[in-house]
């Protein structure tokens, strides 16, 4: 099984996914365009929580970050003056200066993944969507700013005027990504934030290409007119996406061969261009990831 995932919606349908089959048959292609340099060091935040993931070393209650974290660095560096954009723990900035001494080696992205991977014991494959650098830049009244200041230094506050993927057009489909692709049929976009996660991977020159070839179920993020979390509706809006899991389907719909929506969604399914289901998405628990990881299984068995 293939995903398509963001740092925080998908990885909870990930760790359902993971009760069911071996991780060694799961591959994770992973949005890396809201990757940033922290004090010198190659963040990933989205690679890094899908790794800590299956590490079993990651922070559920939050997402993102290391179980049991310390701060001594992080507290060190505010004494000295320095506040650094984003909170790093101990761990996690281990990882984030081994991941860039291997590229500061000549690593690329997916060679030092793919080692980080091998010392945390993550027996799944994960893939960086691509090398080469990609920014998510966010467009407001105050000016242009990257994802993680619009989120994190300004908590997510300013409109949105637009949304680019700067670089995205220099970016290419890894071989990795190509060969994981070739070999797998069954692909689920997860309810993962449709612009700033999955949009920069489906804008790989020749993803979508690939994809429409694939079985393609996708999980919404979107329950009536809100995102469960995080700024996916504002961003939505700013791209002209109808906030809904209607306007989810329209963006997908060259690929999809069916769309997952919450129970409680109140849309009509008639209205959908792909085939739609009704299921519980919201994954409180493990327990609930594993109920929708299940069902996701279920209908790519139904496919035959
Ligand atoms: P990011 O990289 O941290 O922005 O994370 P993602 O893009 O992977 O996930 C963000 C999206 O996950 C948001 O749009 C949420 O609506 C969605 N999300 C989070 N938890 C759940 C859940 O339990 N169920 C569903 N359906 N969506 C969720």
């Amino acid at each position: 099984m293939i995903l398509l995932s963001g740092g925080t919606g998908t990885p909870k349908l990930i760790r359902g996914l993971r009760r069911l089959i071996p991780d060694e048959e799961i591959t994770v292609i992973v949005n890396t365009a809201e990757d940033t340099f922290i004090s010198g060091n190659l963040v990933s935040p989205d690679m890094d929580t899908v790794m800590y993931l299956f590490a079993g070393m990651l922070d559920e209650s939050k997402w993102w970050g290391v179980r049991d974290e310390t701060y001594h660095t992080n507290n060190a560096l505010r004494e000295l003056g320095l506040n650094e954009r984003m909170l790093v723990g101990d761990t996690d900035r281990s990882t984030h200066i081994f991941r860039s001494e291997l590229m500061r080696n000549g690593a690329k992205l997916t060679e030092a993944t793919a080692q980080l991977s091998g010392k945390l014991g993550v027996r799944a494959r994960i893939l960086p969507m691509c090398d080469e650098k990609v920014d998510t830049m966010i467009t407001t009244p105050d000016g242009i700013m990257h994802f993680q200041d619009f989120w994190i230094g300004k908590h997510g506050e300013p409109d949105v005027l637009s949304v680019n993927i700067s670089g995205i057009e220099n970016a290419c489909l890894t071989e990795d990504v190509i060969a994981a692709l070739e070999s797998e049929e069954n692909v689920v976009i997860g309810p993962s934030n449709p612009v700033t996660s999955i949009g920069p991977i489906l804008a790989l020159k020749g993803m979508q290409k690939i994809l429409s070839k694939k079985k393609v179920i996708a999980v919404s993020p979107i329950i009536g007119n809100e995102p469960v979390s995080g700024p996916a509706g504002k961003l939505m809006k700013a791209s002209g996406i109808p906030v809904s899991s209607l306007g989810l389907a329209r963006c997908y719909v060259e690929l999809l061969d069916a769309l997952v929506v919450d129970g409680q969604d109140s849309a009509d399914e008639v209205d959908f261009p792909v085939p739609v289901f009704k299921y519980d998405t919201m994954m409180t628990s493990a327990g609930k990831s594993e109920e929708l990881a299940g069902f996701v299984m279920g209908l790519f068995s139904s496919f035959g």
